[in-house]
């Protein structure tokens, strides 16, 4: 897998004297840490053909350089595009789900006849807050 450098955060690039190579099993785990959640904050394309990656761990704040083959970069992506689309599954259904309770909050509301014109005519006309005025 990819060679990369270690830098602590805090560490500039020419202090280079904490630095330290180590071998990374894929570019989203962090070589400190272990968390699967490495983000990437910039890349360049090398001479080489490789894609110079400076990569940042959220979880223990390591930050890499990383010197990463296209497939490498390309495995990467389509975990993260994966990752993001589990998200957007997860927040999809936690709005669903918030909808759903409302509906059934509105419903049980209606259905008691205590939703009458005036709740609609905003905050400040409510009676509720005119009475406590
Ligand atoms: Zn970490």
């Amino acid at each position: 897998m990819g060679e990369l450098t270690l830098r602590k955060s805090g560490d500039t690039e020419s202090s280079g004297a904490r630095s330290t190579v180590v071998q990374m099993p894929g570019l989203e785990i962090c070589p400190s840490c272990d968390s699967a959640y490495v983000q990437a904050l910039s890349s360049s394309r090398q001479k080489n053909g490789r894609l110079a990656l400076e990569l940042r761990c959220p979880e223990c704040e390591v930050r890499m350089c990383v010197a990463a083959t296209d497939a490498q970069v390309v495995a990467y992506e389509e975990l993260c595009d994966a990752g993001r689309e589990e998200m957007k599954r997860a927040y999809d259904r936690c709005v669903a789900e918030s909808l759903e309770a409302l509906a059934g909050v509105l419903a049980r509301a209606l259905a008691l006849d205590l939703v009458t014109a005036d709740d609609f005519a905003g905050p400040l006309r409510s009676p509720v807050v005119r009475r406590l005025r």
